[in-house]
């Protein structure tokens, strides 16, 4: 089953698809009403939709929520919107810039470019659920463990922060125009880290240090990385002297390693 062709609507609006802005338009109904399904969507909900492009998931969202709010950021689609889908509230902006409201559930088809900066603001705010479609690819690294070749910052990131789920695979061919690679669609429900987790913003610095140089021995990777973690490398030396896992890679650490690493890290520099 297809929506209306988005090429047809596009030329009535005298646009084309901006390669840019990401815009591959679901053409599916079927998964669109799945993604719905996923998301749990109640009259109770305030939903929160990134790029409704031409709104194949917005006129479902609306059947079911409380309210709809949806960031735009083509200005052209952002007055269509507003025409086609009045029960919505159509922010023109970039999602990345612009303040978000407060809301229980995201269901977005994300733009690809903007997928990772997207998940980390999505995971620093209040929510209840999200249900996203990523790059197959990006869905992977979303929940690699560590000693595959997915595991990442992003596989930490995201598990510190949230349960996630990659829900189903969806084919190139759901989109027009067509991207060159599948997506998957992704359900993210926040909860308190599963570990002990008493220096959060040193582990996420941790973190991105030791990713930078994910083949390097940690006791390399933080060496590498000085400026992040010490005032000088002599410094640096000091705190590497009480330090786990130093022969070890961060890509075999669990995040609940990195979570130990990072607090014998915090009391040596005490
Ligand atoms: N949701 C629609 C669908 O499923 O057919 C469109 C999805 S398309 C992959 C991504 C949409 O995000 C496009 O409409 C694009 O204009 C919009 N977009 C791109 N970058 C954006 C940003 N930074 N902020 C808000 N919207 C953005």
């Amino acid at each position: 089953m297809a929506t209306s062709d988005p090429a047809r609507i596009l030329a009535r609006l005298g646009a084309r698809p901006r390669k840019g802005l990401g815009q591959h338009f679901l053409v599916d109904a079927r998964v669109a009403a799945r993604q719905i399904d996923h998301a749990r969507v109640t009259r109770d909900d305030v939903v929160m939709e990134i790029g409704p492009g031409l709104g194949v998931l917005t006129r479902g969202l609306v059947a079911r929520a409380r309210k709809v709010v949806a960031i735009e950021a083509d200005r052209i689609l952002a007055a269509y919107l507003r025409d086609e889908i009045p029960e919505a509230e159509i922010v023109h902006g970039d999602a990345l810039k612009v303040e978000w409201p407060p809301f229980d559930v995201m269901a977005s088809n994300l733009p690809y470019r903007i997928s990772s900066p997207l998940t980390f603001r999505l995971l620093a705010a209040p929510f209840d659920r999200a249900v996203l479609m990523y790059q197959w690819e990006f869905a992977r690294r979303m929940v690699a463990g560590p000693g595959t070749p997915d595991y990442s910052r992003l596989s930490v990131g995201v598990y510190r922060r949230a349960k996630c789920e990659v829900l189903e695979r969806v084919p190139r061919n759901a989109f027009r125009p067509q991207p060159r690679v599948d997506s998957a669609l992704v359900r993210l429900e926040p909860r308190p880290p599963p570990f002990p987790l008493e220096h959060p913003d040193l582990f996420d610095a941790v973190v991105d240090a030791l990713f930078e140089h994910r083949r390097k021995t940690i006791e390399n990777g933080l060496r590498l990385a000085w400026r992040r973690l010490a005032g000088s490398p002599e410094a640096l030396e000091r705190i590497l002297l009480g330090l786990p896992y130093l022969r070890r890679r961060v890509e075999e650490l669990r995040p609940e390693e990195i979570a130990l690493l990072t607090d014998a890290i915090a009391r040596a520099k005490a």
